[in-house]
């Protein structure tokens, strides 16, 4: 079963939440403050993390930088939880490398689908587990990811990204494919949430961010590896 934690200091929302997730067969646990949040979650090592941002004792960003210094929550997917007028926070959120984010307040449909998009991606089918193009190489049971062999972080959102390009190397993308694929959704708030994912995937590739083309207007595509 697969393990969702919510930190969340508002109950109704935190309940309402916890309900939906527990009637889709997900096992929960909740946590009302920071400081609680981060200790629940170095303990039980979730699959995903919803996090409010604006909690007390310690904020959703505060909680968020904690838990990806830590080897057990390094790469475990989080979802940030924002009110409408924060648009600026959501932008922050993401930037610092939460994998998405939800605006309060959304319907249960809206959480669902977003829950399940990242769950989904996480767990990778047999079959082939190692794919390599040009220096990357990716293990796709473990989730880990190999420039010029040598193990780089990537959270689980790059990974799928970057594996849905390069295994369609020399293909470009279009904005929306890309948002479904990996997010599972796509409308025109969300390109923002591909761009600012692209721009951080770039900077980890360091020298071989060029494999990645922007395709102006339209999308994204990695570069096709010389026979
Ligand atoms: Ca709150």
């Amino acid at each position: 079963m697969q393990k969702v934690l919510i930190i969340e200091d508002e109950r109704d929302i935190a309940d309402l939440i916890g309900f939906n997730l527990l009637r889709a067969g997900y096992e929960i646990f909740k946590a009302h403050d920071g400081i609680e949040g981060t200790e629940v979650a170095l303990r039980e090592c979730p699959d995903l993390i919803l996090l409010d941002l604006m909690l007390p004792g310690r904020d959703g960003y505060a909680v968020f930088r904690e838990l990806r210094r830590d080897p057990r929550t390094a790469n475990t997917p989080v979802i940030m939880l924002t009110a409408r007028a924060q648009t600026e926070d959501r932008i922050q959120g993401l930037e610092a490398g939460a994998d998405d984010y939800l605006t309060k307040p959304f319907s249960p449909k809206e959480l669902m689908l977003r829950v399940q998009a990242i769950l989904k991606r996480s767990e990778m089918s047999p079959g082939v587990v190692h794919f390599t193009h040009g220096p990357f190489r990716f293990d796709k049971n473990a989730l880990k990811f190999y420039l010029d062999n040598e193990p780089t972080d990537l959270t689980a959102t790059e990974f799928k990204l970057m594996l849905f390009l390069c295994e369609r190397a020399g293909k470009t993308h279009d904005r929306n494919d890309l948002l479904r694929t990996v997010w599972g959704y796509s409308d025109t708030t969300h390109s923002r949430t591909l761009d600012t994912h692209m721009k951080r995937l770039r900077q980890k590739l360091g020298t071989h961010g060029s494999w990645v083309e922007t395709i102006r207007g339209i999308g994204y595509s990695i570069v096709k590896a010389e026979a």
